[in-house]
């Protein structure tokens, strides 16, 4: 049997199925994906399942989704047992069942995923690797239990963000990210290297309202000089919060709070703004005067004599 569900469709499944097992119990987080992988796809696909799901040395990628050798059914799940980080590890394993999930019938022969696959959540990086990271965010970070956490009107600090991070089994840059997709504030996360901007994602209002930087395609950004991540002298215990005048980050001011990661030699920068007041119609008085004028003209058209 084959189901061509979207990725969201699979995570949904999955988390109805984990919230049934678990309901609200402190077992439901973090979500044991590899036994979830092996388990479920036996039942589910018990021709071709998830056989496997192991660490091996895997220099240059983080994850990989392999065929069984000839005489074997299904498929193993390969993370780079090189990197240091369990929730950077958790991410991975969650990305490859999405993989197998979503992309084994066209790709028959497996997948391999660099680092960078597992980082850009935006379907402007390669979709199928997209898919595979959203797959991944919804099953380890469902968002009724994220908003549960972190209220989508609530100001976060690193830390806070970080607790998810333990709560979820994932990296603080991935429980950021997936705080940024229901957050109703205006925020904008930046990692960036040796003073320049890597990539950069904002969430939904500071994207309506013009707060991002598009990095893809485009001749390195450098973060600006006032910024924490320019003078990483400034930080303490690797961490550091500075409120920013306008035409430091953007044209109106901001706050940065920043955590510099000697494990991936980058830094990561989440910068809270104000909420957008919209300017009133009413402040411009030019256009009041003429609405106005239009009103007397019209009346005295066609108002009783
Ligand atoms: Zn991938």
């Amino acid at each position: 049997m084959t189901e061509n569900f979207s990725p969201q469709r699979w995570a949904n499944t999955l988390t109805l199925l984990l919230n049934g097992v678990h309901g609200t119990s402190a077992e439901r987080f973090p979500v044991n994906v590899p036994e979830l992988a092996k388990e479920f796809t036996r039942n589910r696909f018990p021709d071709d399942p998830v056989a496997m799901v192991k660490g091996a040395s895997l220099p240059g990628f983080d994850g990989a989704l392999y065929k069984a050798p000839p005489g074997k059914k299904g498929w193993g799940i390969i993370y780079n047992d090189g990197i240091a980080s369990k929730g950077r590890i958790n991410f991975t394993i969650a990305h490859e069942f999405g993989h197998y999930l979503v992309h084994r019938l066209q790709f028959p022969d497996g997948i391999e995923c660099a680092p960078q696959d597992m980082m850009r959540w935006d379907s402007e990086y390669r979709q199928m690797e997209a898919q595979a990271n959203e797959f991944a965010a919804s099953l380890l970070m469902p968002l009724d239990d994220f908003r549960r956490q972190i209220d989508p009107k609530h100001k976060p600090t690193l830390d806070d963000l970080g607790e998810c991070a333990v709560r979820y089994g994932v990296s603080l840059v991935a429980a950021t990210l997936r705080w940024l997709q229901y957050t109703e504030r205006r925020a904008v996360l930046v990692v960036s290297r040796d003073g320049y901007i890597l990539w950069a994602r904002s969430s939904p209002t500071a994207l309506r309202t013009g707060a991002y930087f598009k990095t893809a395609g485009r001749p390195p950004i450098p973060v600006p000089d006032s910024s924490l991540a320019a003078q990483p002298g400034l930080l303490t215990n690797s961490k550091g919060q500075l409120e920013h005048d306008a035409d430091a980050w953007f044209a109106e001011p901001c706050e940065e709070i920043a955590l510099a990661s000697d494990q991936y030699d980058f830094t990561i920068s989440l910068l809270h703004l104000e909420r957008f007041i919209r300017p009133s119609r009413f402040e411009d008085p030019t256009e009041d005067e003429d609405s106005f004028d239009v009103m007397t003209r019209r009346m005295d058209g066609n108002g009783p004599r």
